[in-house]
């Protein structure tokens, strides 16, 4: 994962917001965690007809807790070959910010693996995540942020009920960040006496 370079004057403080808003409120009621397990067994079924049902199922739930337009969702049976990269390059999916519109899509174009659930459900996030920069936090555009990364590892993590990591970020050129993975996935130690 990579951010955006921060953008020219005029949009830098949305940018700096985003970046600094690290975490999201969360529905406290399991309600995410229960659409998130029939999502996951529709995918098992593979019929995209009922995983896109419970998509778009989440997102009434989500849209509804964050107070926003509910949002569309496509689900395709592979990538377009054609797919509008406003930000950086979505693998998994995009939203359209004009018709407030997910599309995911159950296979990568390249190599027609099937997308895990892990990733499909990261990706689900992802987009709703832009679709709250917009309608929610009122940014003038979608960074990849820090920020925007972190929130959609908190509800992606809320929603599969799996806990939450840090995220380590080491600064690249042009002012951009990239997740320290090493750092980020090491076990966390518990007993504080080892050692
Ligand atoms: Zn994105």
């Amino acid at each position: 994962m990579l951010t955006d370079a921060p953008p020219r004057k005029a949009n830098r403080a949305g940018f700096i917001e985003s970046d600094q808003t690290r975490t999201l409120d969360l529905p406290q009621d399991g309600s995410l965690l229960t659409v998130t397990k029939s999502i996951e067994s529709a995918m098992r079924r593979g019929g995209s007809t009922d995983v896109r049902r419970t998509c778009g199922e989440f997102l009434v739930i989500a849209s509804e807790f964050y107070e926003v337009p509910a949002c569309g969702v496509r689900v395709l049976a592979a990538r377009p070959l054609r797919v509008r990269e406003q930000w950086t390059t979505e693998l998994f999916g995009d939203y359209s910010p004009e018709t407030m519109l997910i599309r995911l899509w159950m296979r990568t174009a390249v190599r027609k693996a099937i997308t895990s659930f892990g990733t499909f459900l990261s990706t689900l996030c992802h987009e709703f995540c832009h679709h709250l920069d917009l309608q929610k936090f009122g940014f003038k555009d979608s960074w990849h942020t820090r920020g925007f990364y972190e929130r959609v590892a908190v509800l992606y993590h809320h929603a599969r009920g799996t806990p939450i990591k840090t995220l380590f970020w080491l600064p690249v050129a042009g002012g951009r960040w990239r997740i320290d993975w090493r750092r980020t996935n090491r076990p966390r130690r518990t007993d504080a006496a080892s050692g």
